[in-house]
């Protein structure tokens, strides 16, 4: 982890020049290079080889990278578009041509007549769950097998009775069958052994029904083990360039960048207390910069008194005390030249300073996934 506070030289004017023109009055906003979002899904291809198709998991607003943005870069090698429910696949459905989108979760009863009449491919757990969907028209459906994830799915010793059932069901067409892994990042032996099983399994299937798609792979899945593609792999997380093993970071690009302005600076005398709770006490006179940004907008208050740090004119600055709604209060002494509006990096590049998601995410105690969708909806989404 990086230490906050500590003084590293000025870097030269040009670094805090903005790469494109945000307008003056934009209060915290988001950046998104759609270029770098590319680049991390042809990496995924090379990974997996030509045949597979690429599932793209666009759920949560695109981890909170804006979803119309990021469908249409990844339009070119995206098979299906995967998302939690029928109102985020609408918002799918009406950014690109492609119908093919996939419900990840399943539907609440009052949504199953949306789902069937969308076109969307909806997400099973057993047979009678397709036929109630099918009261509605022809459906196509994932059915899915928990092999250990134990959440959504069917037991693996019901499965081939199931897929029979529905293979006799006159509006039902089986699109694809699916599992999902809790650990592939984590713990490879309980992984490899889900592996195998699904293998198995899919053998057994493929024989009864033939041309259905079968697909196991999360990012920690094509990371770890992109031998198991089968048809279709379903990357989320790595298509917005963060890595859930570290290890690979260096392979992918962040898409995302964060920033906020500074609304207001203060001279703090010694001994002053900072913010609710007064947890942090100023040891001697202090600049500090209140900037624009709280965790309404998704910036995590879990980070309070964590070492939580962002870069202004390209120098790491602390977070001091707790993060409140709208607003952080940030220690600018070592920068007598900060302005009124000026930037403020919260996640990404400023000079030679980097901040992650994943830093963000291990000082509030919580995983990148969950900051990315965090992202509020006061923040503003800008394509790169
Ligand atoms: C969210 C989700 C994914 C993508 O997970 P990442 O770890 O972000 O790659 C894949 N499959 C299913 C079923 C999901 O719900």
């Amino acid at each position: 982890m990086r230490r906050p506070g500590v003084r590293i030289p000025l870097p030269p004017l040009h670094h805090h020049m903005p790469a494109l023109s945000v307008p003056d009055h934009l209060r915290t906003w988001v950046e998104i290079n759609l270029g770098a979002l590319q680049r991390n899904l042809a990496f995924v291809r090379k990974r997996i080889g030509p045949q597979p198709g690429i599932l793209a998991v666009v759920k949560a607003n695109a981890y909170g990278h804006g979803v119309e943005g990021v469908v249409r870069a990844l339009a070119g090698d995206t098979e299906v578009f995967g998302v939690a429910n029928v109102k985020e696949a609408l918002e799918v459905a009406s950014a690109s041509t492609s119908r093919c989108v996939m419900l990840l979760s399943p539907c609440l009863p009052a949504e199953y007549e949306m789902a069937v009449r969308s076109g969307y491919i909806v997400t099973v757990s057993s047979a009678e769950e397709a036929l109630a969907y099918s009261r509605y028209g022809d459906v196509r459906v994932n059915f899915k097998v928990d092999t250990g994830m134990g959440r959504a799915g069917c037991s693996s010793a019901l499965a081939v009775d199931e897929v029979r059932q529905m293979l006799g069901m006159e509006h039902v067409f089986l699109y694809s069958i699916s599992t999902h892994l809790p650990s592939a990042d984590e713990d490879s032996d309980f992984t490899i052994a889900q592996l195998t099983s699904f293998d198995v399994l899919s053998d057994q299937l493929r024989a009864i029904a033939p041309g259905v798609k079968f697909h196991v792979l999360n990012s920690a899945g094509v990371l770890t083990r992109p031998e198991h593609r089968f048809d279709l792999v379903r990357p989320g997380l790595i298509l917005y360039g963060v890595s859930p093993l570290p290890e690979y970071s260096m392979k992918l690009e962040p898409v995302l960048s964060w920033k906020s302005r500074v609304v207001l600076l203060r001279d703090l005398p010694a001994g002053a207390s900072v913010s609710y709770g007064r947890s942090f006490i100023a040891q001697k006179p202090i600049r500090t910069a209140l900037v624009a940004v709280g965790y309404a907008d998704g910036f995590p208050r879990q980070v309070s008194g964590r070492g939580a740090s962002v870069l202004v004119r390209g120098v790491r600055c602390a977070v001091l005390g707790r993060v409140t709604m709208d607003q952080i209060v940030v220690d600018v002494s070592m920068l007598p030249e900060v302005r009124l509006g000026d930037e403020v990096t919260l996640v990404g590049r400023d000079g030679a300073e980097r901040n992650d998601v994943d830093d963000l995410a291990s000082q509030a105690g919580t995983i990148s996934w969950e900051i990315l969708s965090g992202i509020g909806r006061r923040v503003e989404r800008f394509h790169v």
